[in-house]
């Protein structure tokens, strides 16, 4: 009898202490998946507001770097990454802005074990490249040429001033017709357009369609103040993408007949200039970040696309 009550004795107590040892795994079994997944959480928090931080900060590349790291800045403030907690840099050629954060974080389980805190960091960096194919341009090809910020360009002339006998600048995308035309004006021809296509021109002054189209455009600026080169909101209807192009074919009566597509750039417009068939749509040159496919060694006409690129 004396041992079989030894014997239960000695389990209780091997109970015990396999009970103690089973629950101190288990508190770091739970100390791991809590704090571990404490940890992640941040970390794809601070990585998805550094790459949001990156992209609107090359937004206004390359005209402002400055700027650029002003609203990375915003931008990482508005995303909930404290002041302190990161820092950005804009590259020497004004092509990409790249950010990096760290974060110490408080642990709750892990504590048992003795880790106190743990750091989280993550770095992102956009970067911006000319522009090779795009959806949205307006039906008027400018003759390529290296403008500077802010320059006037006559986009579409009027009657009686134009560059090359016979073609006003317009040009006919996915059909013929006034309506087609006004109507790519206003809203930007959808198809996709890229480097190397050659478009078709559209040999009628048009005038009338082309007033209509830009008044559009104007009037859909609803910005306080109305958008102009001084300062204009990105997005705004008065920026048009348009292709820069050469002239690529000439028909029997020495006109041109269509051009190739060398480029893109981007024009501010607030007025409509001119009266009746001898308006000029005259835009300012500005550079300019849009949506659209990107080549690292495409021209380089002002006109860019952004994305991640770590
Ligand atoms: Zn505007």
């Amino acid at each position: 009898m004396k041992k079989i009550s030894e014997f239960l004795r000695n389990e209780k107590g091997t109970v015990v202490v396999v009970l103690a040892i089973a629950m101190s795994v288990l508190a770091g079994f739970t100390a791991l998946v809590t704090d571990v997944g404490f940890k992640y959480f941040n970390e794809a928090k601070l990585v998805n507001a550094l790459d949001s931080a990156v992209l609107a900060g090359v937004q206004e590349l390359p005209a402002d770097p400055q700027l650029a790291l002003e609203q990375a800045v915003n931008y990482a403030d508005l995303n909930g990454i404290l002041g302190g907690e990161s820092s950005f840099q804009v590259d020497v050629s004004n092509r990409s802005v790249s950010g990096t954060a760290n974060r110490q974080l408080g642990l709750f389980f892990a504590r048992v074990l003795g880790f106190e805190t743990t750091q989280v960091s993550a770095s992102s960096k956009a970067r911006i490249a000319p522009i090779s194919s795009t959806g949205g341009i307006v039906p008027f090809g400018v003759i390529k040429e290296a403008y500077t910020f802010g320059q006037e360009v006559t986009l579409k002339e009027g009657a009686g001033d134009q560059s090359y006998s016979g073609w006003f600048g317009a040009l006919r995308l996915g059909g013929t017709g006034a309506l087609v035309y006004r109507d790519n004006i206003k809203y930007g021809y959808p198809e996709i357009i890229s480097i190397g296509d050659v478009l078709e021109i559209e040999s009628g002054n048009m005038s009338g369609p082309t007033r209509a189209g830009i008044e559009y455009r104007l009037d859909e600026c609803h910005h306080v103040p109305q958008c102009s080169i001084n300062s204009y909101v990105h997005g705004c209807s008065r920026i048009l993408i348009v292709p820069m192009v050469n002239i690529e074919d000439i028909n029997e009566g020495g006109h041109p007949a269509s051009v190739r597509v060398v480029g893109f750039a981007a024009f501010l417009v607030n007025e409509y200039i001119g009266n009746g068939q001898e308006s000029n749509v005259v835009g300012y040159f500005i550079n300019y970040v849009a949506s659209g496919t990107t080549s690292e060694n495409g021209s380089d006409f002002g006109l860019y696309g952004s994305q991640l690129c770590e």
